[in-house]
């Protein structure tokens, strides 16, 4: 059998199951809140255009508006500052879309405490894939129902995890994966405003031309490593990011 004919083939006995990390895109999903200084991302909203009406008697379409950077999305190179002469969202080479993930638990970690990082220490010793993603799996996505208890913020700013800046400047420079995952709203810690440098997961990774994506879920139903990850951003010509639909493959033995 060819090599996709038997993947047809498991994909139809349940040998490979299809997990959807993909979080639902409505007016309701979470987006992040710069300080007001700065300019802000839209929340996704949709217009009616028609729907089996006057305007339009046979059939239903919207409109629809959104930052790149809402919900489930795929940070590109040219995000940050450290990036900005590398790719944007549409010359990503699409070979780099489908590749291997390896998931770290820190779910227990970041019950106990929401500023949790990852450090080095934790990483050192996983054999991290070439040109695959990390995924850090930490529950956060049991919270995005709620802008509110997603983004956690208090008078001294948002509380979620993320990654120390040793730890993000590792990743980006000394390992061989292609990017970072991550289930709150950015790559970035909820603290890291504050790190040296501001926001190293973006600033590590996008200038190592690596990739973030942002706002998975079912990342419990992911083995520590074997799954297979497409992600699909919308190629929006010079875009930053884009929303994108992100499917992992998962053997069921
Ligand atoms: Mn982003």
């Amino acid at each position: 059998m060819s090599v996709l004919g038997g993947l047809l083939a498991a994909l139809a006995d349940g040998s490979v199951e299809i997990v959807d990390l993909t979080s639902p895109l409505s007016a309701q999903t979470p987006v992040i809140q710069l300080p007001p200084e700065f300019g802000q991302t839209a929340s996704f909203a949709l217009q009616e255009i028609s729907r089996y009406d006057d305007r339009g008697p046979a059939w239903y379409w919207n409109n629809f508006t959104t930052g790149e950077h809402t919900g489930t999305h795929f940070d590109a190179p040219n995000h940050w500052v450290t990036g900005k002469d590398l790719d944007d969202v549409a010359s990503v080479p699409a070979r780099r879309l489908i590749a291997p993930a390896v998931v770290l638990d820190f779910t227990a970690e970041v019950a106990e405490d929401p500023d949790f990082l990852v450090e080095v220490e934790h990483l050192k010793d996983v054999p991290l894939p070439e040109g695959g993603w990390l995924f850090v799996r930490t529950g956060w996505s049991a919270r995005s129902h709620s802008q509110e208890t997603f983004l956690n913020a208090d008078e001294n700013g948002p509380h979620t995890p993320g990654l120390s800046p040793e730890c993000a400047r590792w990743v980006a420079q000394d390992t061989p994966v292609l990017g970072l995952g991550v289930e709150t709203v950015g790559t970035d810690a909820g603290k890291a405003h504050s790190f040296d440098p501001p926001f190293p997961c973006h600033s590590y990774l996008m200038g190592s031309d690596k990739y973030g994506l942002t706002q998975l879920q079912n990342l419990d139903r992911l083995p520590p490593t074997g799954a297979v990850v497409i992600a699909g951003p919308l190629p929006i010509v010079s875009g930053s990011g884009a929303p994108a639909r992100v499917l992992a493959l998962v053997e069921r033995r």
